[in-house]
C-alpha cells in the first residue's frame, strides 16, 4: 500500500520534462516494440559480437530518438503535443494488437489495406481482445500523458538537451555504419513494426502514392473491333484465393468438385504480381506493369464501343468509367434470397444482361471477395461447408491449423461453384464464343510460417501469398489455348483483347492465351 501511495505521489508531483520524454519513451518501448526485437532477434546472430552491437545500439538509439522527439513535440506544441501523443499511444496499442494477432507488417501496403477497409470487413475484426489492448497500452498511459504536471524549461535549457540528444543520435549512427547494410536490408520490416513511425510515415507515403494515382489516367491509343461476332468474357477477379488449396492443382482435398468434371477448362500456374488487393487489381486490369496510371482495361474497351460491366463485392480497384458500375448494394436491391448475401450475388441476372446487350462484344468483370479473411466461415452459405470443423473466431492463431484450413477450403468450393455456375449460364448462349477466365488478386497465408492473411513485402513474401489460380473456360467451338507453362496476371489483358477481336496498337501477342 505504501510503495503504491509512493508511485502515486511520484506521477502526480511536478516532474522535469527530460523524465516525463524519457518515461514515454520508456512505456512506448515496453509497451510496443515486441514485434520490432522479434523480428531482430530473428534475423540475427544474437550470439555474435556484431548481433549484440546491434541490438543494444537499436535499444538505446530507439529510447533516446524517441524521447528527444516526445520532448520536442511536447514543449514545442503543449497541450496539443500530449493530444499528439495520446493519439500516439492510443493507435499504437491497435496497430500492435494487428501486428500480434495476423502477423502484418505496417507499411505502405498494409495503410493501404485499412484504408480500403470497408466497415464490414473492419467489424469482422473485432474482438474482446482488441478493446484489452486499447485501454491497457492506450487509454492508462493517456490517462498519465494528460495528467502529468511538467515543470517549465528555459529555453537556454531546452537548447541544450535537444543538441546533446541530436548529437548523441549522430553519433550512434555512424559508429553503427558497419550495420548499415543489414539495417537497410530490413528497413521495410524495422520500419513496419517501430511504433508510432510505421503508421506516421507510411499514412502520408500512401495518400502521397494515391495522389498520384488519382492523376488523369493516361489513354491508349484508340482500338478497333475487328469483326461482328458475337463474343462473351467473364473476367472472374477472386480475392486471397491461393493456388494450392484447388484441387485443379493436385490439392489432396476435393475443393473443384464441378469444375474437375466440367469440359474445356483449363489451369495454368500463375504468380501474382503483388501481395495486396489494390495492386493485385490492377495489374489484372492494366496492359503492362506499371507504376503509372494508365487506362484500365474495362474504361479501355467502354471508351472503343465494347459493353462493359462491372460487378463487385469487392473494393480497391483504380477508377472505372463505365456506365454498368454495380456496386454491391446496387445488385443487392435487385437479389432475393439467401444466395444474395454471398457472393452469389454477382451472378443474380448475368444471362440477362448479356442478352440486353445491343453490341456484338461484351466484357463482364466480376470483383469477388469469396476468400477473404479472417472470417472465412462468413464467406459461403453453410450448406458449402463441406470440410468441417471450421475456424470462427477472428483471431487466426486461436483456431487449429485444421479448422482455419477448413473454412479456407470451403471458400474454395464456393468459388468452384460460383465459376461452374457462370460456364452454365455461358453455355446456353448459342449464339456467343465465350470465355470465362479466372485470376486471384494475390494468395493468402493460412499459418505456414506463423504468417496469416496477405500483403507480406513482395521480396520476403512467401510462396503462398503470390502463387495464384489462373483458370479458363471457352465455349465449344470457340478457342484454343496456348500451351504455357507459367502466367502472369499481365496476360489477362491482352488475352481479352483478343478474344473480343480488338486491334489496338498497345496489344501484345506474346500475352495472349488464345491460339
Ligand atoms: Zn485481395
Amino acid at each position: 500500500m505504501k510503495l503504491l501511495n509512493l508511485i502515486l505521489k511520484k506521477l502526480t508531483d511536478e516532474i522535469k520534462l527530460t523524465y516525463f520524454a524519457l518515461i514515454l519513451s520508456a512505456l512506448n518501448f515496453i509497451l510496443f516494440h515486441y514485434p520490432f526485437y522479434d523480428f531482430v532477434f530473428n534475423n540475427l546472430d544474437c550470439k555474435s559480437l556484431n548481433g549484440i552491437t546491434i541490438i543494444s545500439s537499436l535499444v538505446v538509439t530507439m529510447l533516446i530518438a524517441n524521447a528527444f522527439v516526445f520532448y520536442l513535440i511536447v514543449y514545442l506544441m503543449r497541450t496539443v503535443g500530449r493530444i499528439l501523443l495520446v493519439v500516439f499511444f492510443t493507435i499504437n496499442s491497435i496497430a500492435v494488437y494487428f501486428i500480434n494477432t495476423y502477423h502484418i507488417i505496417v507499411d505502405e501496403g498494409m495503410i493501404g489495406n485499412v484504408f480500403n477497409t470497408n466497415y464490414a470487413e473492419t467489424s469482422s475484426f473485432f474482438s474482446l481482445k482488441i478493446l484489452l489492448y486499447l485501454f491497457f497500452m492506450g487509454i492508462i498511459p493517456s490517462i498519465y500523458i494528460i495528467k502529468a504536471k511538467i515543470k517549465k524549461v528555459a529555453v537556454k535549457r531546452f537548447l541544450i538537451t535537444s543538441s546533446a540528444a541530436l548529437l548523441f543520435i549522430i553519433i550512434m549512427i555512424f559508429a553503427n555504419a558497419g550495420n548499415w547494410l543489414w539495417i537497410d536490408k530490413y528497413s521495410g520490416q524495422l520500419g513496419g513494426l517501430a511504433m508510432p513511425w510505421s503508421y506516421s510515415v507510411n499514412i502520408p507515403r500512401f495518400y502521397i502514392q494515391k495522389h498520384k494515382q488519382n492523376r488523369k489516367e493516361i489513354l491508349l491509343p484508340d482500338a478497333k473491333i475487328k469483326d461482328r461476332q458475337k463474343a462473351v468474357v467473364v473476367l472472374v477477379i477472386g480475392e486471397s484465393a491461393r493456388k494450392q488449396n484447388f484441387s485443379l492443382y493436385g490439392y489432396h482435398k476435393n475443393t473443384n468438385p464441378l469444375l474437375s468434371k466440367t469440359e474445356n477448362v483449363f489451369h495454368f500456374d500463375a504468380t501474382s504480381c503483388a501481395t495486396y488487393t489494390t495492386a493485385g487489381v490492377k495489374c489484372i486490369l492494366e496492359h503492362t506493369s506499371s507504376n503509372e496510371l494508365y487506362e484500365i482495361l474495362p474504361n479501355y474497351l467502354y471508351r472503343n464501343k465494347v459493353e462493359v460491366v462491372w460487378r463487385t463485392s469487392n473494393w480497391g480497384e483504380p477508377p472505372i468509367h463505365i456506365e454498368h458500375y454495380q456496386s454491391h448494394d446496387y445488385l443487392k436491391q435487385l437479389c432475393e434470397g439467401e444466395e444474395c448475401d454471398y457472393d452469389e450475388i454477382l451472378l443474380n441476372g448475368l444471362k440477362d444482361q448479356i442478352l440486353a446487350s445491343s453490341q456484338n462484344k461484351i466484357l463482364l468483370i466480376l470483383h469477388t471477395s469469396t476468400s477473404h479473411g479472417p472470417t472465412y466461415s462468413k464467406k459461403y452459405p453453410p450448406h458449402f461447408e463441406t470440410f468441417k470443423p471450421v475456424c470462427n473466431s477472428v483471431e487466426l492463431s486461436k483456431c487449429t491449423q485444421e479448422e482455419l484450413i477448413n473454412a479456407y477450403d470451403n471458400t474454395i468450393v464456393y468459388t468452384d461453384y460460383i465459376l461452374h455456375r457462370i460456364i452454365e449460364s455461358l453455355k446456353e448462349l448459342n449464339e456467343y464464343q465465350s470465355t470465362m477466365i479466372f485470376v486471384s488478386d494475390h494468395g493468402e497465408s493460412l499459418g505456414e510460417k506463423n504468417l496469416y492473411m496477405h500483403g507480406m513485402p513482395m521480396s520476403i513474401a512467401p510462396k503462398e501469398q503470390y502463387e495464384i489460380p489462373f483458370i479458363v473456360w471457352v465455349s465449344d467451338g470457340s478457342r484454343k489455348l496456348k500451351a504455357f507453362d507459367h502466367l502472369s496476371q499481365g496476360h489477362v489483358f491482352h488475352s481479352v483483347l483478343n478474344f473480343l477481336s480488338i486491334e489496338s496498337p498497345v496489344y501484345n501477342e506474346e500475352l495472349n492465351i488464345f491460339e
